[in-house]
């Protein structure tokens, strides 16, 4: 027989990929241009031409056997070397490349490190709303994930609810900044009580707690600032790096974990997300890509686009009348629905074509998430049906 389980698991599509689907048949029925879809967090920003630039250098200027090639299992020492450099230029911290493990983006860094770090009976807290895979990935690792809801206000970390969840099974916390599905940014006041309430923690109970840094969306980010780099706050952090939204290059597939150097028994745990990513099958990289970006640390996808797809949609809706959780960095926005039921908001704003995805499955009701990586003109479009959308809740 087969596992039941992985059945179930590719039998259910995610609500998102339902929308996204809907939305094909429903723009071949009626036109592409008459429906809003909001659905996918597919960069609508192309990559820099340098990348461009640089994969045909390469293509044409590395003997065959290098570019095509395996590289070492936890990826090409000098691409890790660079990357490493990087990062301690920028963070002033003490990587290594005897810390890095390049993976296919952050899907398989979070999947090597939970399946590095969890045993029998552990729990991983996941900070609400969250991206939906973290309940795949952990499950499949063995743990039990722990939600966590943020303050509904603001969606920031609401410690009280986060002390009484950390117990003596606690083996890590997810953390998302600037988040999918809100855009939310913890500020550095926040990471500082974070990191010293796991501290507190982990003397409490005589243990580690690791915190695995999800950071697809690091550089993406609409107010200067610099986002704090959690290892620089408490040592034992992973780091889930991705370029798959940084350098527009989701179908790449290619990212790394970075292992802080302050960890206790670095090497043993670096050792583990090695074995790990052994065990999964995630070795090597894609080669092309790692050389690729190792040319293009530098380099960030024009994110002034979103931004200023963001001012709009967001002066839009909240001239309009709706509660918009204000975004400071990622493609996201959520905004509150116009009733409890989040399904309920979604279905209804099906009938103006407009194709937002309901909070539920990102673990908070009530609200919608919109994903703004799409084209402005789509947004400017879409605002008379927002208006209208309003207008008929306001009408009941
Ligand atoms: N983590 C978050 C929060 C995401 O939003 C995504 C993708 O959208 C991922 C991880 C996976 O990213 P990648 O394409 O690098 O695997």
């Amino acid at each position: 027989m087969i596992s039941e389980k992985m059945m179930q698991l590719g039998k259910k599509s995610s609500i998102i990929r339902e929308i996204f689907e809907y939305g094909k048949k429903r723009k071949a029925e009626i036109g592409a241009e008459n429906v809003f879809d909001f659905s996918l967090g597919n960069p609508s920003v192309p990559a820099p031409q340098k990348v461009t630039d640089v994969m045909n250098k390469l293509i044409a200027e590395t003997p065959a056997e290098l570019l095509h090639g395996y590289t070492s299992a936890p990826g090409d020492l000098n691409v890790r070397n660079k990357i490493a450099e990087y990062i301690n230029n920028k963070f002033g911290v003490k990587a290594n490349a005897g810390l890095i493990y390049m993976t296919c983006g952050a899907a398989a860094s979070l999947t090597i490190t939970l399946n590095a770090i969890v045993e029998d009976g552990d729990e991983v807290i996941a900070l609400a709303p969250f991206f939906p895979e973290y309940r795949v990935f952990a499950e499949q690792a063995g743990a039990k994930l722990v939600v966590v809801a943020c303050k509904k206000e603001d969606l920031q970390i609401d410690f009280d609810a986060l002390e009484k969840a950390i117990t003596p099974n606690t083996k890590a916390i997810i953390v998302n900044s600037p988040n999918n599905p809100s855009g939310v940014i913890i500020p550095e006041k926040d990471v500082i009580a974070l990191t010293d309430l796991l501290k507190e923690k982990q003397k409490e109970y005589n243990k580690e707690i690791f915190v695995i840094s999800d950071e697809p969306y690091r550089e993406l980010v609409f107010t200067g600032e610099m986002v704090p780099y959690i290892p620089c706050y408490y040592n034992n952090t992973f780091v889930c790096y991705s370029y798959s939204k940084a350098l527009s290059l989701p179908g790449e597939r290619i990212g790394y974990i970075f292992v802080s150097p302050d960890m206790k028994d670095a090497g043993d745990v670096y050792a583990a997300i090695c074995g790990s990513g052994r065990a999964l099958g995630y070795v090597c990289a894609p080669s092309l890509m790692q050389y690729t970006i190792s040319e293009c640390l530098e380099d960030t996808a024009d994110i002034s686009i979103y931004e200023k797809n963001r001012k709009i949609l967001y002066d839009a809706l909240t001239e309009i009348g709706y509660t918009v959780i204000k975004p400071d960095g990622a493609f996201y926005m959520f905004v509150k629905a116009l009733e409890e039921d989040a399904n309920k908001f979604y279905e209804r704003a099906k009938k103006f074509e407009l194709l937002l995805v309901p909070s539920d499955s990102f673990g908070v009701e009530g609200f919608v998430r919109i994903s703004y990586c799409v084209d402005t003109e789509l947004i400017e479009r879409s605002i008379p049906a927002f208006k209208s959308l309003y207008e008929d809740y306001k009408n009941d």
